[in-house]
Formats: structure tokens, sequence, C-alpha cells
């Protein structure tokens, strides 16, 4: 399952070809959203903002185009008059001048309009996106802090998509090994030196891994795993994945337990259980 960087990665393709082009041709597959594609034949993309797993791409008309990809749903983007070599069928199509922005698989498809964007079920329920350049590390401390989760453990809170959109599995397990956060530490049993720490290493690391395409463990460890021959898919993370192999800190074995229900990896040592 892609997480928040990855997710603003696969925004960040659509806006190159999409922003400031007009579209020229629009498909939808869905009966309900015909009616959309001439409304939006002459409109250009404004952005395509991310919330958590859903993209929004903004229409300079006032219209949103809603999608959320689920496990199968993909964009691709091709030259224009190409079509990806796939066997999954065409959801959304958007096309200009020079490319195509193909929507695959997804059913989860709506355009909404500022209101409609406003009244999202979905959408209400989400918390702010992590990679929102706007967000601080301040804004994510009050968040701990907050009735709604300052109770409950850090390994439920990092994958409910209510408190932060687009934290996903293996952003849990890297920030809480950074922060030195056992996964079952509740926010109202950290003094405020922690609580801040550890909404700091939320931030970077969200942003690390959007920078390198995934990569969270630092730029001089991965240096030092490089010189040893590690390829990239083994150097990425400092404990998600790696369990018995030594923790980067301490080398202590990492260890891996289910945490609502999803894997977690965590080390004993650098992560001790609260008292
Ligand atoms: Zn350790």
């Amino acid at each position: 399952m892609p997480e928040g960087p990855e997710i603003r990665r696969a925004a960040d393709r659509l806006e190159r070809v999409l922003v400031g082009r007009s579209l020229d041709r629009v498909f939808f597959a869905f009966e309900g959203l015909k009616c959309y594609e001439d409304e939006l034949v002459g409109c250009s993309v404004s952005r395509v903002a991310t919330r958590g797993k859903a993209l929004l791409t903004r229409f300079d008309n006032g219209l949103t185009l809603y999608s959320h990809n689920q496990l199968y749903g993909r964009w691709y983007v091709v030259r224009a008059g190409r079509l990806p070599n796939t066997g999954r069928s065409l959801r959304v199509g958007l096309h200009n001048e020079r490319h195509s922005a193909l929507l695959y698989s997804a059913s989860d498809v709506e355009v909404l309009d500022e209101q409609g964007l406003a009244e999202h079920p979905f959408l209400a329920r989400l918390g702010p996106d992590i990679l929102d350049p706007d967000l601080t590390a301040e804004d994510i401390a009050r968040r701990l802090e907050a009735r709604a989760f300052r109770g409950r453990s850090l390994g439920a809170l990092y994958l409910d998509q209510g408190f932060l959109a687009g934290n996903g599995n293996y952003l849990r397990s890297e920030v809480l090994h950074v922060a030195g956060l056992h996964p079952a530490t509740r926010p109202r049993e950290l003094d405020e030196a922690a609580r801040m720490k550890l909404a700091r290493e939320t931030l970077r690391i969200a942003r690390r891994s959007y920078r390198t395409a995934g990569i969270t463990n630092p730029p001089a460890r991965v240096t030092e795993l490089k010189a040893l021959g590690l390829q990239r898919a083994a150097l990425r993370f400092a404990v998600f994945g790696r369990a018995t192999k030594p923790c980067y800190v301490c080398n202590s074995p990492v260890e891996r337990i289910d945490v609502a229900s999803r894997r977690l990896y965590f080390c004993g040592t650098c992560q001790p259980r609260p008292r």
C-alpha cells in the first residue's frame, strides 16, 4: 500500500504534465460522470492536492476530481496519443495537447464542487496531511495532546488517518524508532520535550521519504550501507522489515510485533517500554 510520500510523488507526476495546459479531451468511464466531460474541456488543472490516500485534482473552473486508488487504482502519464501497456480498465482520461493522465482500475472517483468537497464524508474524517507544507511540528504536538488522541497507543495512532493523513505502516515503525518511543507509549505519558521530538521526527521522516522516494535512513547511513554493497531495497529503512537484524544504533536485534493488524518493527533497547 502506498503511503503519503508515494501518493505525493504520484501527484507531482500529474502536476508536471497537467498544470497550466488546457484539457482538449476528457473521458470518464462512469455514467454518472459523463456529464462533466464537456464541461472540463478547455479547463486546466491548478494543482493536484493529496489528502492521505486521496488525490484531489483541482480544475480552474472550481470543480475537483476526487480519486481514491484503494488497492488497485493507478495513474499513468503518457505522451499524447499513446496508451500504457496494461490490462487494466480505463476509468478517467485527462488529455491535453502534449500528455494524457490516465487513471486505471480505481472505482472510487467523484467530481465535486466546493461544497461537495467540504462535505465529503471520507475527507471530513481525515487529519491534516503529513506532507502539507503548512503543517508544523507544533501542529502535530498539539494533536498529540488532544483529548481524542492522547490516551491511545502510538502504535495505533500512527496508522489512524484521522490523526495524521498519509502516515502508514513503514513510516510508523521508522518514526517511532528515531523518536526512541515504544509503540505501546501513549502521548499523555510524554513530557513536552519528548512530544516535540516525536512531532519533529514525524515531519522530518515523512519529508525525507518524499524527497528520496522512500528511503527513511539518514543520508550518512545510506552512504555507509552502499559502501558495504547493499542495494536500494536493503538500505531504505532503520527497522522496518529488519526483524532479527542488528539495530543500526545499538546492535540489539530488531523485533517484530503486530499492532492494529499490521506488522510493526522496533528496537527494544532504543525504544524501551513505558514504565
Ligand atoms: Zn537500538
